[in-house]
């Protein structure tokens, strides 16, 4: 029997290749082409538009940092807001905090249902957890309408083309900064490859210093996203991220008895350490 290999479209000259055992779902929404993969080595996949979104084999690691690294740097996190993050999780390990509520505010509802049925190794219930409001919008509609409400902002997008180029805008960046509590909101944001999605990363980290007084590059390896080193933003209102001391966040970790398979208090410390090349992205931006 001929082998089936997917394929993932993101980049013209590089290509992640992934041996496929069986396509669960191939579908279009109304705003994209959703196909979930039962692969040999990453177990299922969930892929939007040709690009790999999240696999049941190394998701945790993603979902993890940028989780908990942002939640454990608040004194104490009440009111949580993802926007995107329609496999469910960034959700599942948000309600491993005593968080009182948590809205998802996803624009296609088609990833939150087939991610249900086909992906519960990832969302488990934690759509169902009285705590969760999901909301089926785009995320630049939404944050508009709130101001001073949340504690913690995590922007859980596919990359910057199609329905998420809204989220990696200045608009988006000010909304957010307004819809945050007043004195210590944190917002994060996945920001691509710095290897291979070059721009991603500065241009968030210029855009958003424009608005928030601290903002700060984190990051970590996903094997499947192609490029060695994935990054992440952290933006704040009060809290600098690099001031809070690791006895602290270690206080925090275990007091939640937090269960996680990557993060932990070094790691946290330890991945806002960026090598040269990165460094030189983002601090030719601060002055900028
Ligand atoms: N971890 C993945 C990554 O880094 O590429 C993201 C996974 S998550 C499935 C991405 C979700 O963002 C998708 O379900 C997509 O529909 C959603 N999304 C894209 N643009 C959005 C928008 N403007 N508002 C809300 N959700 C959006």
């Amino acid at each position: 029997m001929k082998e089936k290999w997917f394929y993932e479209s993101l980049f013209a000259s590089v290509k992640l290749g992934l041996k496929v055992r069986k396509t669960v779902v191939s579908e279009k929404s109304v705003y994209q082409k959703i196909d979930i993969l039962d692969t040999y080595q990453f177990g299922r996949v969930l892929v939007l538009d040709g690009i790999v979104q999240t696999t049941e084999r190394d998701e945790f690691i993603y979902h993890e940092m940028l989780s908990h690294l942002p939640l454990l740097s608040h004194p104490h996190p009440e009111r949580v807001l993802i926007i995107g993050g329609g496999d469910g999780g960034i959700l599942r390990e948000v309600l491993k905090h005593p968080v009182k509520e948590v809205f998802l505010v996803e624009i296609d509802e088609k990833v939150i249902e087939l991610s249900k049925t086909y992906l519960s190794a990832i969302c488990r219930s934690s759509f169902d957890d009285r705590r969760a409001k999901i909301i089926i919008d785009d995320g630049g509609n939404f944050i508009k309408d709130y101001k001073g409400k949340f504690d913690v902002a995590i922007i859980d997008s596919s990359d910057p083309i199609g329905p998420a180029k809204v989220l990696f805008s200045p608009k988006f960046y000010r909304d957010s900064f307004n819809a945050l509590s007043h004195s210590d909101g944190i917002f994060t944001q996945q920001t691509g490859s710095p290897f291979l999605q070059g721009k991603e990363l500065p241009y968030a980290y210029k855009t958003l210093r424009k608005v928030f007084p601290f903002v700060v590059t984190f990051l970590a390896a996903v094997p499947t996203y192609v490029g060695g080193l994935f990054s992440f933003v952290f933006a704040s209102k009060g809290i600098d991220p690099l001031k809070i001391h690791l006895s602290e966040i270690e206080k925090r970790y275990r007091k939640l008895k937090l269960e996680t398979r990557y993060y932990n208090p070094e790691i946290h410390f330890a991945s806002f350490a960026l090598p040269t090349y990165i460094k030189g992205k983002v601090e030719s931006k601060r002055n900028a």
